[in-house]
């Protein structure tokens, strides 16, 4: 799943777990990824919960839950914070401030990847008069249904774009071609702060490419 939809699921399943379990006298819940303050109400009414909580079972959000409720006494408290502290939710996340992984790439995919860099350079220099970035490419052995698949990171910065193998053998390198412009679409969004979907700026850029911007083949392709 792209990243920033993760999140939004993340996110909204957090609040509707938080909301089963009692949450009350709270105007918003927003989520972030702030190392230093976990958990915490504001004055207006907004409870601000780090987003690795949505992987937190349900004593852990009743600890939430217990910490900012007003009726909590002090020794009740601090035992809720013990508890929301003890959970280990940078693992759950990956983190704004994390690296982000780097699979090593096998030896046989080596020219693969070169391939898709002289590709992407070639494209870019065609197609987007020489303006996007240098990316990295990852060939994945996971994607079943997917072409493609461009990641971003925490500021939404594009990071690397990934080729199916299985798409790169069974349909060779004129389809390939096509799923590469597709996913440069996306890094062209993203570099120019713009959201990365499938909305009426990414199917005019798509058209000026040559991508077909509802070809059936997206079909399933995250981003
Ligand atoms: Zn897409």
């Amino acid at each position: 799943m792209h990243r920033l939809q993760q999140e939004l699921f993340d996110d909204e399943s957090l609040i509707q777990r938080l909301h089963a379990l009692g949450l009350a006298g709270v105007r918003r819940v927003e989520s972030h990824e702030n190392r230093s303050v976990m958990v915490s109400l504001t004055g207006s009414g907004i409870l601000r919960v780090h987003r690795g909580f949505a992987y937190a079972p349900d004593a852990v959000l009743a600890a939430i839950l217990t910490f900012v409720s007003p009726r909590t006494r002090r020794p009740r408290r601090r035992a809720a914070q013990q508890i929301i502290l003890a959970f280990p939710v940078y693992s759950n996340t990956r983190g704004p401030r994390r690296r982000p992984l780097r699979p090593k790439s096998r030896p046989e995919d080596r020219h693969l990847l070169r391939r898709l860099a002289q590709l992407h350079g070639l494209l870019g220099d065609r197609f987007f008069g020489g303006e996007l970035g240098r990316i990295r490419f990852r060939i994945s052995r996971q994607m079943r249904r997917k072409l493609g698949e461009l990641t971003l990171d925490a500021r939404d910065r594009p990071v690397e774009i990934a080729i199916s193998l299985r798409h790169i053998r069974s349909d060779g390198w004129q389809e390939v071609q096509h799923t590469l412009l597709h996913e440069m679409v996306h890094q062209w969004q993203a570099e120019r702060g713009l959201p990365v979907d499938h909305g009426a700026t990414f199917r005019r850029k798509a058209r000026s490419v040559g991508v077909a911007p509802r070809a059936v083949r997206d079909v399933g392709r995250t981003h």
